[in-house]
């Protein structure tokens, strides 16, 4: 019987969510629901020194805000919790003494002082084949010695052995064919002195007890496969091993080297999901949310950061992604990320979606500026004339606080250079010529007559007419503004301007 879908995500929570990180999730999440499939949130805090307060509430609302919730995890629970590695401690040490019984693994007493001088003395030191013989370990001492330092509870750890002269081999669904040679691997800490697991022990162990079918994960974690598929061995389990699946390095925009959150502040874009403040120092580093995407836009351009559909087509819903998704299509090379990619995406879906959808946004933006916006229908056709105009959402509040907010200055050096007394009539007699219910064409056709009638091209008024409105050379269509602004508000700027401009 086909094994069901189950896959997790197993972020540590040491920080802010990288979008590699939410791209991991993504992939996951969509490859658990195009098989009607599990998907878990698996928080891996084994790691007490790098344990970081609130980072997992983070990692929960950035999936949240993606639309990519999972079905089981630490907030939801579910039948194979608890889903902290930390609650599930007392599971692991079993495993680090079955693999001490059959010879896999062995204790180790050396000291941190010890290691570090170890270190110190051997360039490039690595605790393993070539060295575990020199060091203080159940391999090296009498069987009464360490028996001895154990009755003592003399501080050790338990490393895995990793056997000489052997090719782990294994298939991974994105890179096909994989091996590594086992002497080039040392031998990991399994369980560490404070009797936690270590990531790879707790990573195997959760892995079985969750029944994970396919483990989605970052290439930056192949190197650690050959230790994790010897353990599935070991441990007895090899007939239940999921199916591996490394993602693409999402690469730095000119492809050298991983993108880290150093390139992002570098080269001032947001590599974290949302905001995140360091709780120890205060420092904020921003989001893609708090920077103005739409979530919709966020996931579509994650899951094109190595993968397509075999087609052209580069915008997708949540929903067209999980129909369409497959592994086959990942790629194995690494993805650029290209900031000026990602708005491009973000316009699309600001440019595509129905302004009722951009509503919420779009007065959130405002907000943020201290503007408080409750005209919902007058909004959304603001909306509906600037959309095409904003790549991020805090664009709508400089493409429309105009439509709120009169103008308080004017481009007048794009205007006073051929501002005439001629021009000022023309303008006094067009604003008793609008009035509400006139639509934008019919506005237009009273200025070109007017225009007419005082000897003027339509052309040199054009400008004059949407600095008046607008306060500067942007914007939509000047009679569509004019409509929006409706005949009271209209007439008060252009009479206001007039004044401005003589
Ligand atoms: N805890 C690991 C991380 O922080 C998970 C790696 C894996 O998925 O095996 O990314």
């Amino acid at each position: 019987m086909e094994k069901k879908v189950r896959v997790r995500f197993a972020p540590s929570p040491t920080g802010g969510l990288h979008l590699g990180g939410v791209r991991t999730a993504l992939f996951n999440y969509l490859f658990a629901k195009k098989h009607n499939g599990t998907f878990i949130l698996r928080v891996e805090d084994t790691d007490q020194t790098r344990f970081v307060p609130g980072a997992e509430a983070y990692i929960v609302s950035c999936l949240e805000w993606c639309g990519i919730s999972p079905d089981e995890s630490p907030v939801l629970g579910g039948a194979f919790g608890p889903y902290r590695q930390s609650e599930r401690k007392s599971t692991y040490k079993q495993y680090a003494d079955q693999l001490i019984s059959s010879g896999h693994a062995y204790y180790a007493f050396d000291t941190p002082e010890e290691l570090e001088e170890k270190r110190k003395a051997v360039p490039n030191f690595t605790y393993g084949l070539a060295t575990r013989a020199e060091m203080r370990n159940s391999l090296t001492l009498a069987e009464e010695e360490v028996q001895a330092l154990l009755a003592k509870n003399t501080p050790h750890v338990v490393r895995i052995k990793m056997p000489a002269d052997e090719l782990v081999s294994f298939t991974d669904l994105i890179r096909g064919h994989v091996s590594f040679d086992t002497n080039l691997v040392d031998d990991k800490v399994l369980l560490k002195a404070d009797g936690m697991p270590t990531y790879h022990l707790a990573v195997v162990a959760d892995d079985r007890a969750m029944e994970i079918s396919h483990i989605f994960r970052g290439e930056e974690w192949l190197p650690s496969a050959p230790i994790h598929i010897l353990l599935w061995r070991y441990l007895g389990w090899a007939d239940e091993m999921p199916q591996w699946v490394h993602l693409p390095l999402i690469l730095k925009p000119d492809g050298n080297g991983k993108l880290s959150k150093r390139d992002g502040d570098r080269l001032g874009f947001p590599v974290y999901a949302q905001n995140w403040t360091d709780p120890k120092t205060g420092d904020l580093t921003r989001g893609f949310k708090e920077l103005g995407f739409m979530p919709e836009a966020f996931v579509n351009l994650l899951a094109m950061l190595g993968w397509n559909d075999g087609t052209d087509q580069e915008l997708f819903t949540l929903t067209e992604l999980v129909d369409k998704f497959s592994v086959e299509r990942i790629s194995k090379a690494g993805a650029k990320f290209d900031f000026e990619k990602a708005k491009w995406y973000n316009h699309e879906w600001i440019k595509n979606s129905a302004p009722k959808k951009l509503l919420p946004f779009v007065k959130q933006a405002f907000s943020v500026q201290g503007i408080e916006l409750d005209a919902d229908a007058r909004l959304e056709k603001v909306i509906d004339l600037i959309k095409d105009r904003c790549n991020l959402l805090p664009d709508f509040v400089a493409q429309g606080l105009y439509f709120f907010i009169a103008p308080k200055e004017y481009d007048l050096a794009a205007v006073q250079p051929k501002w005439t007394a001629e021009k000022a009539a023309f303008f006094e007699a067009y604003a008793m010529e609008i009035k509400d219910g006139l639509v934008g064409a019919e506005l237009e056709e009273k200025f070109k007559a007017l225009a007419a009638a005082h000897n003027f091209k339509p052309g040199e008024l054009m400008l004059p007419l949407r600095i008046m409105l607008v306060g500067g050379k942007f914007g939509p269509g000047v009679f569509d503004i004019l409509v929006n602004l409706g005949a009271e508000e209209s007439t008060k700027r252009i009479h206001k301007a007039i004044a401005a401009f003589n």
